[in-house]
């Protein structure tokens, strides 16, 4: 075999001997809750690897006990997914938001300070809020506008500096798309790092799936995904996954397995179906919404767009993009002229875009961020980062760009702009 292939390359085959399957070319659903062991020792063996009382001998290898610890579709699916990020290690959960809340059920206990950049995804936003203050962890969040100087000014004024203990960053920040430069952000928090305890750094790369943007190459400890989105794409399925170095991802998936969070065995087979034509998919839907961002850029009822494809050269944001993104993606939003009326007139007019709220998936999507997905976040807050009743989201997904562009158009022709907002 060619040493180094590329991910897409090996989406059908990594991972997975036919001849462990009667010779199916396809992973089976290995639909089970337990696995027999050939003999009592075997059983032993595997309880020592799985419970870390010893080292793996040469050339040894973790058996399958038992499917809330392993499963063959689990592991393959985890196997093909570190081929994307280039991590060593990685874990499936039930959802996305189990993913994150896993990762911050480990890394953080009581009296720790929580870093985490605003606008993050509703329910991650509600769970640093309001369960992580129950259990008695500090919080501090702070927004893209925010330089390296202010944030060490933010993360001292809390008075917990010293135990600042882990990152949550989202970065192009749902629905927006303001980027976080996770690289200065890591170099803020290594100030407040301890030689025993290191401030650990995750990223939740929902937004660029993981061909867009690879966090672990820009200074993150963990990158997080939603695979309802991008990674599963078809909008069928609800899961998620973290990817990292091994010594971290062996905490991961051991508060993993006594969570019991783990995606089932189904779930995984669907997400590996979906991960053969990852790129494929990903790739349309960026060519599409390219063409759809600049036909709204250049509409006269659309007030302003944002799209990482559409940055204006020389700001700072241009250059975290053309550091940090491989593509602009697939994500539009657009503030149209008016408000909430226009905006639901919009919506209510579309005829192949759907009304519906999630992203990533083969069909295009549109909703209204400040009523919908953000309706839990505070009115000020959501006037700071962007979030007004004028704002509309796109998924852009994998139909022919003519006929998204014809029914954009349409909708935006059944709006009436009122004059005082048309200037
Ligand atoms: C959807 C989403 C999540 C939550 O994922 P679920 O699979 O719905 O649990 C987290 N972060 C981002 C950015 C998302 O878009």
């Amino acid at each position: 075999m060619k040493k180094s292939m590329k991910p897409e390359s090996l989406m059908m085959s990594y991972g997975y001997k036919p001849e462990l399957s009667e010779g199916a070319i396809k992973c089976p659903i290995f639909l089970t809750s337990t696995f027999v062991f050939k003999s009592a020792e075997e059983g032993k063996a595997y309880f020592e690897l799985a419970y870390g009382k010893r080292e793996k001998l040469p050339g040894e290898e973790m058996g399958l006990i038992y499917s809330r610890i392993n499963n063959p579709d689990l592991e393959i699916l985890e196997n093909r997914l570190r081929l994307w990020d280039g991590a060593d290690d990685c874990a499936v959960f039930e959802s996305g938001m189990s993913a994150i809340s896993t990762v911050l059920l480990e890394f953080l206990k009581p009296g720790d300070l929580l870093l985490y950049s605003s606008p993050t995804y509703g329910g991650t936003d509600h769970f640093i809020n309001h369960f992580l203050p129950k259990i008695g962890v500090h919080t501090v969040g702070f927004t893209s506008e925010m330089d390296a100087q202010e944030i060490t000014d933010a993360i001292k004024a809390t008075g917990h500096a010293d135990r600042l203990q882990h990152v949550h960053l989202e970065t192009p920040a749902n629905p927006t798309n303001s980027l976080i430069d996770i690289e200065m952000v890591r170099s803020v928090v290594d100030q407040f790092s301890r030689a025993d305890e290191p401030v650990t750094v995750a990223v939740d790369n929902t937004y660029m799936g993981p061909l867009w943007q690879h966090p672990l190459k820009h200074g993150a400890d963990l990158v997080m995904y939603s695979a309802t989105k991008y990674i599963g794409g078809h909008s069928d399925l609800i899961a998620g996954a973290v990817l990292g170095n091994a010594d971290l991802m062996l905490r991961v998936k051991t508060l993993r397995t006594f969570l019991g969070n783990m995606a089932s065995p189904h779930t995984g087979w669907m997400l590996l179906r979906s991960l053969e034509t990852l790129k494929i998919r990903m790739e349309a839907m960026q060519a599409n919404a390219q063409k759809v961002a600049a036909f709204l850029n250049d509409h006269p009822k659309v007030a302003s767009i944002k799209y990482l494809g559409l940055i204006e050269e020389g700001t700072r944001n241009y250059d975290i993009y053309k550091r940090q993104c491989a593509g602009p993606g697939a994500m539009v939003s657009f503030l149209i002229k008016g408000g909430e009326p226009e905006a639901f007139k919009f919506l209510n007019s579309l005829q192949l875009v759907k009304l519906a709220v999630s992203l990533g998936g083969t069909e295009s999507l549109a909703e209204h961020p400040k009523s919908m997905t953000h309706a839990g976040v505070d009115d000020e807050h959501l006037e700071h980062i962007g979030v007004t009743d004028a704002l509309v989201r796109l998924s852009i997904g994998v139909e022919h760009h003519e006929d998204l562009i014809w029914d954009i158009s349409q909708a935006l022709d059944a709006v009436t702009i009122p004059e005082n907002a048309m200037a």
